[in-house]
């Protein structure tokens, strides 16, 4: 009866070619119209998207009369699709499994009178299938539903069966598909929308770009209910132009992170591009690229696949969803940037500090620190070289060793400019030791085309014996001072017996800050006398600190700390103001003409309030300073001869002397301590006590003093502990001398005393 019905046809079990289970079995003829006629029917290609149809009907001739009447056809550009079902109970089942139901034509009587009815209130209220229509078919219009069930259920049509002629039925069709085309495009609409301002608001939270930009590929995902099939790229920060995967998913994922060319797809690649440069979304068969603008430069473009073309609805949210959400990527862009500029060091482009302690700590909480070597890297005489060539030079040169570091390294060690002149290393000990560094100072670096020889010194750490990120880096800066002090140009490693030195000196320092409040710090004097008269001339004063429990701690020990940590500008102040009082004391006793030397370290010297200090000290303690000798050492004279000529000149303006401390231990040009405005040199009391060993030959103190004479300075030996000493300098011409042999450093008391007893001789 039946030839050929072109359609596209689902038996119950929504599965092509199964013998159904429905009451005929002329279902087997319809399977063969349509394996018959596969090339003609209207089976929707993959991708192509189709309405479906529910018949329900006890009549199989029902069933074949509309499958007949809407055969072949198209309706609102898709093809239709049916599912079929023979009784109401069997309708339940189906409408409970399938999806996307369009309309469901239903007849009224089939197993009882109303079974039609309590389908349609079955699949309104039980399975809440809202957006499907339903048009109603009954044989006998006395089975007509009230209009209240009509309405409540939203009955879309209600006809008889012969009313339904098949051109009707085509009419009917169409304008419930026309109607539950238009519900879905209102709920797509609604939906879409709601997800547009959920991601949004989400985005709005993601601060990171490469999280923001795996957000965005999920949410393009569920907005167009695709799989998330898709990459996304931004440009390289660099601006080398070159477009960067920020993100992937599915057959993309392993781009992730790389330039979008290791794709290998260059149509994708164009067409990233012309989406860029266009600043429009494309939407073409297969594919999607979607533009988001950023104000801040850091704009993204999305490529996701598309197996069916978007609808327009579909289109318009995504346009909505790009334009929205980049208020979010410039939120993300500026965090990205303000994190760049807290982490990273903008001159050789390299993380800072902060960073690079963050990276130790990681290294802690992944338990990867045990296996892990830290250096710090200090380049020598950078300052030097700063100085002498200019910091746009010293720039370049630092980038120069930089790049260096860096291509040498590999990317499992992590490099950080921690300080001016200094890298941070972290990295496994086959990179991070000695050898391997030391090679990459080995050549010179080329700047501005000049060849530049570097040489560097190493402070390593182990992180397996440490237990956190501070303790890492002060032991690795602990091992460079180290290095620095013993062997400058190379290396030092850290052990736990520096960690304790440095703790001891720590807390030394904190209780010698406290002492200069505290007052356990005090002066003593040792007289000088002049050599041919054996009387007093003046005497040098000497600092002590008696600490808490009563022990000395001898100057030795705690000046170079002092020196260390800028203490030593304050306490250099209080000592001399100690001395000036004492001198003023001293003149009011009647020792007009006596002389109080004061030692003044190289830090005190070159600290840029010296001379105001000077001035200061001679208007509050009332001295005359030409009685105050200044005790600078030879190696403060050789730091930087303009300065320091400038500074002695106005020095002696004040009236002030100046002797050069230690002399002979230093390295003088002795054409330059020629231009030294100095009134005295004093012999270090090492050559003077060689003197009692080397007896009459030729000694470096006798050196000392027929230089002195040449350059028309008085000169002071100290240390002198014996007749031997004393009478070999006095022989030679030596001027002045202070040792044990004529008293030992007194207190002021002690000083008066011995005064008043050698005046008396
Ligand atoms: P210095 O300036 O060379 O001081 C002379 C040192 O030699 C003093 O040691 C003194 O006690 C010691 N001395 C004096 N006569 C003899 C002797 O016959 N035999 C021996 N073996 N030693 C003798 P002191 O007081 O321990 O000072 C050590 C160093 O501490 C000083 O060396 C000086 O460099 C520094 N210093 C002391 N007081 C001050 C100060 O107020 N300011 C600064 N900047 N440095 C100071
Ligand atoms: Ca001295
Ligand atoms: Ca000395």
């Amino acid at each position: 009866m039946l030839k050929k019905i072109p359609y596209h046809y689902h038996d119950n079990n929504n599965q092509l070619g199964t013998k159904e289970n429905g009451v005929s079995n002329e279902g087997d003829d319809e399977l063969r119209f349509i394996s018959e006629d596969d090339g003609g029917c209207d089976v929707p290609k993959p991708g192509q998207r189709s309405w479906r149809i529910l018949l329900v009907d006890d009549d199989e001739d029902v069933h074949l009369a509309t499958l007949y009447a809407l055969k072949n056809i198209k309706i609102l550009g898709r093809p239709l699709e049916f599912l079929r079902a023979r009784s109401a109970t069997e309708a339940r089942a189906l409408v409970q499994k399938e999806a996307d139901i369009a309309v469901a034509l239903i007849d009224v009587v089939m197993e009882t009178k109303d079974a039609g009815l309590l389908l349609v209130k079955f699949i309104r209220e039980e399975v809440g299938l809202i957006d499907t229509r339903i048009i109603l078919r009954t044989g006998q219009p006395g089975y007509a539903p009230e209009n209240n069930v009509i309405r409540d259920y939203d009955i879309n049509d209600y006809k008889t069966k012969s009313e339904l002629t098949s051109g009707k039925l085509y009419a009917t069709v169409t304008a419930a598909l026309r109607s539950y085309s238009q519900i879905c495009t209102i709920n797509a609409n609604r939906r879409g929308l709601a997800l547009v301002v959920r991601a949004s608001a989400e985005l709005m939270l993601v601060l990171d770009i490469r999280d923001f930009a795996s957000s965005v590929i999920g949410h393009v995902a569920t907005l167009l209910d695709l799989p998330p099939q898709a990459l996304i790229c931004t440009r390289d920060a660099e601006g080398s132009g070159g477009f960067h995967v920020a993100a992937a998913t599915g057959r993309f994922a392993q781009y992730q992170g790389q330039a979008l060319d290791s794709l290998g797809d260059p149509d994708i690649g164009r067409m990233m591009e012309r989406t860029a440069y266009k600043k429009r979304n494309e939407f073409l068969a297969g594919c999607a690229t979607l533009f988001v603008g950023s104000s801040l430069g850091r704009d993204m473009v999305v490529f996701i696949e598309t197996p069916a073309p978007l609808e327009d609805n579909e289109r318009q949210l995504v346009e909505v969803f790009c334009t929205n959400i980049s208020v979010c990527l410039d939120n993300a862009a500026l965090v990205a940037r303000l994190h760049d500029q807290a982490y990273f060091d903008p001159l050789s482009r390299l993380p800072n500090r902060p960073h690079f302690v963050e990276k130790i700590k990681e290294a802690f909480t992944t338990g990867k620190a045990s296996q892990l070597t830290l250096a710090v890297i200090d380049i020598d005489h950078f300052a030097e070289a700063n100085d002498a060539f200019g910091y746009h030079y010293g720039d370049r040169l630092l980038r120069a060793i930089a790049v260096r570091l860096s291509a040498a390294v590999g990317p499992d060690v992590v490099i950080a400019r921690v300080a001016g002149d200094a890298f941070g290393l972290l990295g496994g000990d086959s990179v991070v030791n000695p050898t391997f560094l030391a090679e990459l100072f080995r050549t010179d670096f080329v700047v501005d085309g000049n060849e530049h020889a570097v040489s560097a010194t190493f402070g390593l750490a182990c992180l397996s014996e440490v237990d956190s990120a501070a303790d890492a880096m002060q032991d690795a800066s602990i091992a460079l001072k180290r290095a620095k002090l013993e062997h400058r140009g190379h290396y030092c490693y850290y052990t736990r017996s520096m960690g304790g030195e440095v703790r001891a000196r720590v807390h030394l320092m904190q209780d010698l800050r406290r002492a200069l409040g505290a007052g356990s710090l005090f002066l003593l004097f040792q007289p000088q006398i002049n050599l041919s008269s054996g009387l007093p001339v003046g005497a040098e004063t000497l600092l002590r600190w008696r600490t808490d429990d009563g022990q000395l701690v001898p100057p030795d020990q705690f000046i170079p700390m002092a020196e260390d940590s800028g203490l030593i500008v304050a306490i250099g102040d209080w000592v001399l103001r100690g001395a000036c009082r004492e001198l003023v004391a001293l003149v009011a006793e009647g020792f007009a003409n006596f002389r109080i030397a004061v030692n003044v370290s190289v830090v005190q010297f070159r600290h840029p309030d010296f001379i105001d200090m000077l001035e200061r000290v001679i208007t509050e303690t009332g001295v005359n300073p030409a009685n105050v000798e200044l005790e600078i050492t030879e190696s403060v004279a050789m730091l930087d001869p303009e300065r320091i000529v400038t500074l002695l000149k106005q020095i002696k303006e004040f009236g002030f002397t100046v002797a050069i401390d230690d002399f002979g231990t230093g390295f003088s040009s002795l054409a330059y301590l020629q231009r030294l405005p100095v009134d005295r040199l004093k012999i270090d009391r090492g050559f003077v006590s060689r003197i009692t060993f080397e007896g009459e030959a030729k000694n470096i103190a006798e050196m000392i003093i027929d230089l002195g004479r040449n350059l028309g300075m008085e000169i002071i030996a100290e240390g002198v502990e014996d007749t031997l000493q004393a009478d070999y300098l006095r022989a030679r011409g030596c001027h002045e001398a202070q040792g044990f042999f004529y008293a030992r450093p007194l207190d002021a008391a002690g000083l008066l005393e011995w005064l008043h007893q050698q005046k008396s001789c």
